[in-house]
């Protein structure tokens, strides 16, 4: 069914590990207390201020950097902070991207350090051709038409002849618009498809055995 498909394209979090994991936490304390820190608040007022700068610039970094003075590095810089040893090896989805025809991209509203860490935690190093972080894509992140026309021109990807998968829902839309066969990642059976093009997901291994 996805015997056409030769470039896959891959969300990082709560997409290549479960959401729920240790690591979101730690994801949201370190925006959330940079936002706190930079903004003069405490924690509360650093999530409504985030709730209103992803609102109108699609990520707090974005709003952060165009309302504000600081740069991204030092906004990123609770990254260097985290722990990622919470998050281990996943034999079983390293063994079915590695036999994944054609190319497979991560695209990440994340940063490329971030991207980096998980995937050496997870062991998926060796079987990712290509990053493209939220840096690459100036700031604009999915699901912004700007973010995927600059991933898609970025690697040369031809929309019908590649697979998206996100936890998102609202990060699918364009692609599956734009002719590239979607998966949502979310919680339930092992897998479905719901449309033609348009499957769901909540067991990566599973699902590519299936149906590659
Ligand atoms: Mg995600």
């Amino acid at each position: 069914m996805l015997a056409d498909i030769d470039t896959w394209v891959l969300d990082l979090d709560n997409t290549l590990y479960p959401a729920g994991s240790a690591l979101a936490v730690q994801l949201t304390d370190g925006i959330l207390s940079t936002i706190a820190e930079y903004y003069g608040t405490d924690v509360p007022g650093a999530r409504r201020i985030q709730s209103e700068l992803v609102a109108e610039y699609g990520t707090s970094l974005r709003g952060a950097m165009l309302t504000g003075t600081i740069d991204p590095h030092e906004f990123l810089g609770f990254e260097r902070r985290m722990d990622y040893s919470v998050i281990g090896p996943d034999p079983a989805l390293a063994g079915v991207l590695e036999e994944l025809p054609g190319r497979r991209y991560v695209y990440t509203n994340g940063s490329a350090y971030h991207a980096e860490q998980v995937l050496t935690r997870l062991g998926l190093t060796e079987h990712i051709d290509g990053v493209f972080d939220i840096l690459a894509g100036e700031l604009i992140p999915k699901p912004y038409a700007e973010s995927l026309d600059a991933f898609l021109a970025r690697f040369g990807v031809d929309p019908a002849r590649s697979a998206m998968f996100d936890d998102l829902e609202v990060n699918l839309a364009l692609p599956h618009e734009r002719g590239m066969t979607t998966v949502w990642v979310t919680a339930g059976t092992p897998y479905e498809q719901l449309a033609e093009r348009r499957w769901r997901a909540a067991d990566l291994p599973s699902f590519l055995r299936a149906n590659v």
